[in-house]
């Protein structure tokens, strides 16, 4: 048995790993495994908060299964391994002459455990990285093997695009990828107000427009990400620039101000005014997947709601006068993206246009309290927990805001009677 934990290091599970080379090899373990009666899970980057990820039984590591299978520039269709992590895919993509259409903030994660959760990025007309799957390759409970797509197995693949890994293991992915682009960044310090006030134009002016609010503060960090001709030169940044922004202030120095002000918490409304106005305007252009990914050395907790992309303004009030009531004071911004809506079951943009609000908290401060206060002002806004960060919500109460819960309760019925990709998490959003 070996401990396994999460990139967040709030979650632990003692697990026997296995790690295929091959495909015909994962089904072998699956099927191994279902012999023997043990839980199966297969995990990847090990990047999200919640216990989504956790087994008591055997944990299938996919870094093995790595690597696109096949490409066709033509109609941009790539069928990757699952366990291919973010950033080579996006490496070999490019030398393909192809890019992800959205990608989200860093690129650590492994594609199968992006999608299972429906990991995003921001785009008002773009959904999550799920809506770029065109089939999936899944292993049974029993080790068959099952290939689904809007043709295919249409329900299954409306279900297992984001799957939760409850309904088997995914052995490929088949991605619909675009002509590789380029992004020009703007990023820019603006009044919380004047963001809200003109939020749609923001929104739908910009292929990627998201904002940091600085709580105890009317500020805002912006950064919008349009892209540019396929002949436009790139203008990266320098390696100091990115040195000193994305290393030193976003991480070194905030790491530093987080430990000094989880000593004295009242320092933090200063810290966050200092911060809001120690990041500057820059602008620069370069690969998209370079634009979209940055580094996250500060370790933290992440809870992330999707509401209504109308709430938003409502949802940071609410935050906002929380803060004034409860004195709490929280050092990390809030982050807020927008998607278009999806048709994909357990997406958290299913059936409706979304803002979503991402709350943070250092991993040496508790979170509680605050997580819980923002859940439930987003869940008076109908709000959807992100599968992958921290939320207190159970299958009754995310049943009011899913309409297709059961329909997936039954596909993985179907799938998975015995539950033997089930675990505690999954009985709890999914009622056992
Ligand atoms: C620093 C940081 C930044 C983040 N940024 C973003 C962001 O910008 N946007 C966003 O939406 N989320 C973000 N997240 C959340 C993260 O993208 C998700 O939690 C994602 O699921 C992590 O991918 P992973 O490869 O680590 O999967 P894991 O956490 O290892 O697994 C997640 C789930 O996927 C399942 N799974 C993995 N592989 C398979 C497979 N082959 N078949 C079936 N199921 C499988 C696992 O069983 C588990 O249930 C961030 C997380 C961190 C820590």
């Amino acid at each position: 048995m070996t401990t396994w934990t999460n990139w967040a290091g709030n979650v632990q599970a003692e697990v026997t790993v296995a790690a295929p080379a091959t495909v015909t090899e994962l089904q072998r373990m699956v099927r191994g495994a279902a012999d023997r009666g043990q839980h199966v899970k297969p995990i990847g980057a090990g990047h999200s908060f919640t216990s989504i990820g956790v087994t008591d039984g055997v944990q299938l590591r996919l870094d093995r299964l790595s690597g696109i299978v096949r490409a066709d520039r033509e109609t941009g269709l790539v069928t990757v391994l699952a366990g291919t992590r973010l950033y080579a895919l996006n490496e070999a993509l490019w030398h393909l002459g192809l890019s992800m259409t959205n990608l989200g903030d860093i690129d650590l994660q492994t594609i199968s455990g992006a999608i299972s959760t429906g990991t995003h990025g921001t785009g008002g007309n773009l959904g999550g990285l799920a809506t770029q799957v065109r089939a999936l390759e899944l292993v049974l409970a029993d080790g068959s093997s099952l290939t689904c797509s809007t043709d295919e197995n249409p329900e299954i693949f409306a279900a297992a695009r984001v799957g939760l890994g409850a309904l088997g293991v995914i052995a490929t992915v088949t991605l619909h990828c675009e002509p590789a682009f380029a992004l020009a960044a703007a990023e820019a310090p603006a009044s919380l107000d004047d963001v809200l006030t003109d939020l749609d134009t923001n929104v739908l002016g910009n292929d990627h427009f998201e904002f940091y609010w600085f709580p105890h503060t009317r500020r805002v960090l912006t950064k919008r990400n349009n892209r540019v001709l396929p002949d436009t030169e790139l203008r990266p940044l320098g390696p100091l620039r990115r040195w000193l922004d994305d290393d030193f202030l976003s991480n070194t120095v905030f790491d530093r101000i987080n430990r000094l002000t989880t000593r004295r918490p009242t320092l933090i409304p200063r810290a966050n005014s200092f911060a809001a106005h120690a990041l500057t305007a820059r602008d620069y252009i370069d690969r998209s997947y370079r634009v979209f990914a940055s580094s996250r050395t500060v370790r933290f907790r992440e809870m992330e709601y999707a509401v209504p992309r109308a709430a938003v303004p409502q949802v940071l009030a609410g935050i906002e006068g929380y803060l004034e009531r409860s004195g709490e004071q929280i050092g990390f911004p809030v982050e807020v993206r927008f998607a278009a809506a999806d048709d994909i079951w357990l997406s958290t943009a299913h059936g409706r246009t979304t803002g979503y609000i991402a709350v943070h908290q250092y991993h040496r401060r508790n979170h509680e309290s605050y997580f819980r206060a923002v859940e439930a002002i987003a869940k008076d806004v109908g709000g959807r927990p992100h599968w992958g960060k921290l939320h207190y919500r159970d299958a009754e109460s995310l049943r009011g805001t899913y309409d297709k819960l059961d329909d997936f309760i039954a596909v993985r019925d179907k799938l998975d009677p015995n539950r033997m990709f089930g675990n505690a998490y999954l009985a709890r959003v999914l009622s056992a």
